[in-house]
């Protein structure tokens, strides 16, 4: 955005000098600096200008819209850790304090799936999942805010310190969002999160291991999440994760079928581990098994297979890394990748 704002400025500016009065008056060169855009009032921000990349831009900031994205997948957040998976709350503020430092900025699995990436040039999207819905995912506090050492509440501490990180998640939730007991309580987390742009979406009603259930089985679970979801006021769900990251017997009914009458369709199905994902325009892409990482340190199995050995990873291999153009209608990518990406997006293209 700023690109285009400085043509803009530039451009206005030449105008400005040349109905300038000849000089040797008493007009000084800073007479010319009204002509600049006026500060964006504090409230109300009208929204930036569209940024449109060209190869020059793209080389500018090393695009990569082929490169590989973490999506990162996070369980309970408890202050003493019961299972390896768990997570304290100051371990997910060291991880969101880690990706704001490096250049990420958080898009929901809806958006990363869908392609609707947008995020400054030169920024590289990260996706922030949370399973289960758990109580320590959401909670308000007593004057409506998010609660502290909850995962929204987090998020919204490092957004605070860290303004280009976008405060953005996704739920992926089973039959009791959040643990809250009832509708009414359920309806109002739904609702707060959805208006404040984060995502929740289905987890399955009573989080089976799909691989076990048969074909009507599996939608069934889906239909019912779906059905309760909607109940609760939250939009269509676009993507789902698999309970355990076990995928059913035929693959595909994850993301798509049919249950006593009621259709779905998601596009994008996520599973529980190990690798960051390639983005949706690749030609490597599943959309019926998306990758994810699980937020943990380097012992053990972690030794190769989670955040930490990964995030280390993309920083020391920049270029396997996405970076964006900042332009959200076009897919910048060096000349060696062209022959990675879908027919489909091939007009969007813009290679250096
Ligand atoms: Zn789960």
């Amino acid at each position: 955005m700023t690109v285009v704002a400085n043509a803009a400025v530039i451009a206005v500016g030449l105008v400005a000098l040349m109905l300038l009065p000849p000089a040797g008056d008493d007009e000084s060169g800073e007479r010319r600096i009204p002509a600049r855009a006026a500060p964006a009032p504090a409230s109300e921000p009208d929204p930036p200008p569209p940024v449109i990349a060209t190869v020059e831009s793209a080389r500018a900031v090393g695009a990569n819209e082929l490169g590989l994205v973490p999506v990162i997948m996070y369980h309970r957040l408890l202050k003493k850790r019961i299972a390896s998976i768990d997570r304290t709350p100051a371990q997910l503020r060291a991880e969101l304090v880690k990706l704001a430092k490096a250049g990420y900025v958080p898009v929901t699995a809806a958006e990363f799936v869908s392609g609707r990436i947008d995020i400054p040039a030169g920024a590289h999207p990260v996706v922030l999942t949370f399973d289960d819905g758990h109580p320590s995912h959401f909670a308000l506090d007593a004057d409506g805010r998010p609660k502290r050492d909850t995962a929204v509440g987090v998020i919204y501490e490092v957004a605070e310190k860290y303004p280009d990180f976008r405060p953005v998640a996704t739920f992926w939730v089973n039959r009791a969002p959040f643990g809250l007991p009832d509708r009414a309580q359920q309806e109002a987390a739904v609702k707060w999160l959805v208006d404040h742009g984060f995502e929740v979406a289905n987890h399955t009603y009573t989080h089976p291991d799909l691989r076990r259930l048969s074909t009507k089985g599996a939608a069934e679970q889906i239909v019912r999440q779906e059905r309760l979801l909607k109940k609760l006021g939250a939009p269509p769900s676009t993507t789902m994760a698999l309970p355990y990251g076990s995928r059913p017997r035929k693959a595909k009914i994850a993301r798509e079928g049919k249950w006593d009458g009621t259709r779905y369709r998601f596009d994008g199905v996520f599973l529980a581990g190990a690798e960051p994902s390639v983005p949706p325009y690749a030609k490597s892409f599943d959309s019926t098994a998306i990758w994810r990482i699980q937020s943990n340190g380097k012992q053990g199995e972690c030794r190769r297979w989670c955040s930490a050995y990964w995030l280390e990873w993309l920083n020391e291999h920049p270029k396997e890394r996405y970076t964006s153009d900042g332009d959200p209608e076009h897919i910048s990518i060096p000349k060696r990748l062209r022959g990675n990406i879908i027919s489909k997006a091939a007009k969007k293209v813009i290679a250096y």
